[in-house]
């Protein structure tokens, strides 16, 4: 029995779970998939908990009722991973072996990277929503937040969803407005970067809209530290951001595992090749989503992208033949951009997001670059797309390459 081993059953272990169950011959391979637990989150459901749009019970089920049967999964904690013998172990103990491996074990927030932003103010004035923990927590603090200075802080590149801190200010200043109190509260939006996204384009039009939403945009801040007995945030050329409210979203990084394996950059990222998906530690190993040192962006469209080309590549890998698929870096994001309006961008490694419609040319229903409530429709619709066709490996209406069709330059 040939053994096809996947580590992670978070958006991209579970597709490719799927996938393969349904493409390799059952009597010849044996497919285990290997995670922490058994829950499994809707992440871009913790954007919408602290202002109490979505409640836990609408984003978390139980991981095994979208993983295929037949299949082994395996709730443990992954220790190593040993390239050389073709072997991982888990912190349980057990040895699995492997003739194939998928690493899909993501990206985490990390706040202990950040000096003091676990201290005394941790989950009292400073928050984080990338866990349901902490968007939780937030929700909790913001029904009874009378306003003040809420400063939303990225402590370092990369993130998943890079859209999502954007998205958090926008709500914020939505919801402040529904519950009269928007004159009370100053949102200033920190970040490391030069703008307010990573793509310049984007991010001109997105800096107008926190203009147009009275959110000052505080660019180019590398954190330093955070001072919880001032109630401040500290970058490393010394300047100061004070706060009542601070919504952090910490530095991101891949498994410890990783490291623990000796083959991670220095945020435990795995080095990929950026169009087949191999890692470059070993030929037999493939990494897929927020794992992967890859410039595309973290997030669950691009992992749904990646699991269609390695799920080509898997197969010709198996069968001896060149690798024929390639990652062209496509990303997909709806951004929820308050009062029940949004907006889309569709990029890939080369191409910046473009105005158009999206993704019929000239029909849509979405408009790229446009804030349109059509828009927000598709990301509150996106939900029941994820639990019941994307993670079930479903054929979408979009393909894994970015197409020119339906974009103005
Ligand atoms: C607030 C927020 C908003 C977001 N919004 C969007 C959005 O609007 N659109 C979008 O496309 N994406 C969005 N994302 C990003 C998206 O959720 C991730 O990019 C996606 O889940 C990545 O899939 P993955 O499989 O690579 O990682 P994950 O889904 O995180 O899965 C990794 C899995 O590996 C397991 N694992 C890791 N290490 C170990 C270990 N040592 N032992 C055992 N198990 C382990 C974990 O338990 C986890 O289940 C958002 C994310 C956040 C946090």
């Amino acid at each position: 029995m040939k053994k096809m081993l996947i580590l992670g059953a978070g958006t991209a272990g579970t597709i490719m779970a799927n996938k393969l169950a349904g493409a390799l011959d059952r009597d010849a391979w044996q497919i285990t998939v290997v995670d922490r637990d058994g829950e499994h989150h809707y992440q871009p459901g913790y954007l919408f908990v602290p202002f109490g749009i979505y409640s836990p019970r609408d984003i978390v089920k139980p991981r095994r009722d979208y993983l295929p049967r037949g299949i082994d999964v395996i709730y443990s904690g992954i220790d190593v991973i040993d390239p050389e013998k073709n072997q991982v172990r888990l912190t349980d103990g057990r040895l699995l072996g492997y003739d194939y491996l998928i690493i899909a074990t993501g990206a985490h927030p990390e706040p202990g990277e950040t000096e003091g932003l676990e201290g005394e103010g941790w989950r009292r004035n400073v928050f984080d929503f990338y866990t349901l923990e902490g968007a939780t927590a937030l929700s909790r603090f913001l029904k009874h937040w009378e306003g003040g200075r809420l400063v939303i802080n990225i402590s370092e590149m990369p993130i998943k969803c890079p859209v999502a801190p954007l998205e958090f200010a926008f709500l914020a200043d939505w919801w402040f407005t529904e519950r009269g109190i928007r004159n009370k509260v100053e949102i200033e939006y920190v970040t490391p970067l030069p703008g307010a996204f990573t793509k310049p384009k984007a991010a001109e039009l997105l800096g107008d809209f926190l203009d147009r939403k009275n959110i000052h945009l505080t660019s180019e801040f590398a954190i330093g530290s955070v001072d919880s007995a001032a109630n401040k945030i500290v970058s490393w050329d010394e300047r100061e951001v004070p706060y009542d409210l601070l919504v952090s979203v910490p530095v991101n990084m891949g498994d410890a595992a990783i490291a623990r394996s000796g083959f991670g950059d220095e945020l435990n990222f795995i080095p990929t090749d950026k169009h087949t998906l191999r890692s470059q530690v070993s030929d037999n190993i493939f990494v897929l989503g927020d794992a992967t040192d890859l410039p595309s962006s973290k997030a669950g469209s691009v992992a749904h992208f990646q699991a269609d080309i390695l799920f080509d590549n898997m197969l010709a890998a198996i069968d001896e033949r060149p690798l024929p698929a390639k990652f062209d870096g496509h990303a997909n994001c709806f951004i929820e951009s308050g009062f029940n309006k949004g907006l889309l961008i569709d990029f890939n490694y080369d191409t910046e997001p473009l105005p158009g419609k999206f993704p019929l040319p000239g029909i849509g229903p979405f408009s790229l670059l446009e804030e349109t409530k059509m828009n927000h429709y598709g990301k509150m619709m996106f939900r029941w797309v994820y639990w019941n066709l994307l993670l079930r490996g479903a054929e979408l209406p979009i393909e894994a390459e970015m197409t020119m069709a339906g974009k103005r330059r």
